[in-house]
């Protein structure tokens, strides 16, 4: 069940909080961004070479291989998932929380990177080495001196560094973002089973704290009738087309009793052969989204019903699947908006409001169903031109600028200093949670 919006909860006074040791956190803090600095070359590089060699969701071997031995590069170990060849887990470190920065890389048919994928990749590799090195070259724990000697040796049973608040930090590789629900299969596979947090950024033409975001369900639709010719023996034909058609009408009517936010869209992929034959199996591909998963079920009944009883209609038959699984919308928590917003405010950022953006900026992400069970965290930040829509050619070749590369190490930085935050404060970010919710910050 999702929590209700409580926007009055939320602490916004990060100073104030217990527990935290501010002087190691804001040295953590600075040796991360230190790094970033010096990871820039490598990471602008992996960005590039994913720009210049796109694949789509699945196929995402090379890109898949380009990641994981950057990483490797850098200290971390791990492998491919069993039965995900483009998915992968490395970590690094020891330590009694689990840090999570999420890369995608794959592509969109055509448009190459015009989803910016190749930064979210070298965001998650900059951001998850940082975070790394950071706790290494922290000698003094991020919590205070509150904690007892007792719980200090329990929390960091085989670490490093020694210092509590040290983590294991993994980079999960998350392929298919397009369409194939990569972190779904990842969830199910039980890959995010020990996270405490997950973490990425994606490219936009702005800074935005979350990605207003829709749950959304894809159905594939099959009509089926019987084939005639058109002049000749209408009478013996029955026209999976007008199944199809009076299906498309019916929903066109349902479109005015649905809740606001609520997104109905499709469109015929088979519409028949030939003009003077009377169809008899045709094809059509329809999305169902909405503000909150718990309402995506009822939707889908509808809409399935609009082209069943069309297809009934003119005797005709509808079989409807689900295409893959279901994205939820993204949750939002609270405590840790706050900090990522403090944290872009240090790298001299500032994040426009998502009012400013609602009804015009929305989508969907798998990362919504990773945010449904675990903290984390799917901000949007700018790559240097806010006028930009994503899934564009303009957007593509945008990522191969200046303004691209300095947005990898500002995510990557504001990504690794939430985590330190966190770290240094994990109850905290259980709490205030808010609901995704598209519009509402
Ligand atoms: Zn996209
Ligand atoms: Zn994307």
């Amino acid at each position: 069940m999702t929590p209700s919006i409580d926007a009055n909860s939320a602490s916004p006074n990060v100073e104030a909080r217990s527990g935290a040791n501010l002087e190691a956190v804001s040295a953590a803090k600075t040796a991360a961004r230190t790094e970033l600095s010096a990871l820039r070359p490598s990471l602008v590089e992996l960005a590039d070479s994913l720009a210049q060699n796109p694949e789509l969701g699945f196929e995402e071997h090379r890109s898949a291989q380009m990641v994981r031995v950057l990483l490797e590069d850098f200290g971390f170990v791990g492998s491919a998932i069993d039965g995900l060849p483009t998915a992968f887990r490395m970590e690094a470190g020891t330590g009694p929380l689990t840090i999570a920065m999420l890369c995608e890389y794959d592509a969109l048919p055509e448009l190459g990177h015009a989803c910016g994928h190749n930064l979210i990749a070298a965001i998650g590799v900059g951001a998850g080495v940082a975070l790394r090195r950071a706790l290494d070259a922290s000698d003094t724990p991020l919590t205070s001196e509150d904690t007892t000697p007792q719980e200090s040796r329990q929390a960091t049973s085989g670490t490093a560094s020694g210092a509590l608040g040290d983590a294991r930090v993994v980079v999960i590789g998350t392929p298919a973002e397009e369409g194939g629900g990569g972190k779904i299969h990842l969830l199910d596979a039980g890959i995010f089973d020990d996270v405490d947090l997950a973490l990425m950024a994606h490219p936009a033409g702005m800074d935005l704290l979350t990605m207003p975001s829709l749950a959304v369900a894809i159905l594939e639709i099959d009509t089926f009738g019987r084939a005639a010719h058109a002049a000749a023996q209408p009478q013996a034909g029955i026209n999976a087309l007008d199944a199809l058609i009076g299906g498309f009408q019916a929903v066109a009517m349902l479109r005015q009793h649905v809740p606001d936010g609520v997104r109905l869209h499709g469109i015929i992929t088979n519409g028949g052969t030939a003009a003077n034959v009377v169809p008899d199996h045709c094809s059509a591909r329809f999305m169902v989204r909405t503000p909150h998963m718990t309402e995506l079920a009822g939707l889908v009944e509808k809409v399935e019903n609009c082209f069943r009883c069309a297809a009934r209609a003119v005797g005709a038959n509808a079989e409807i699947r689900i295409d893959g699984k279901p994205y939820a919308e993204i949750r939002r928590w609270g405590q840790l908006e706050t900090w990522y917003r403090s944290n872009m405010r240090e790298l001299g950022r500032q994040l426009t409001p998502i009012a400013d953006v609602a009804g015009v900026m929305v989508g969907s992400t798998d990362m919504g169903n990773v945010t449904q069970v675990i903290p984390g965290l799917h901000p949007m930040i700018g790559i240097g031109n806010p006028s930009l829509n994503i899934h564009t050619a303009a957007f593509a070749e945008q990522t191969q600028t200046e303004a691209a590369y300095d947005a990898i190490i500002d995510a990557a930085s504001a990504l690794a200093m939430t985590a330190i935050d966190f770290l240094a404060d994990p109850g905290a970010a259980g709490h205030q949670t808010t609901t995704s919710s598209s519009g509402k910050e």
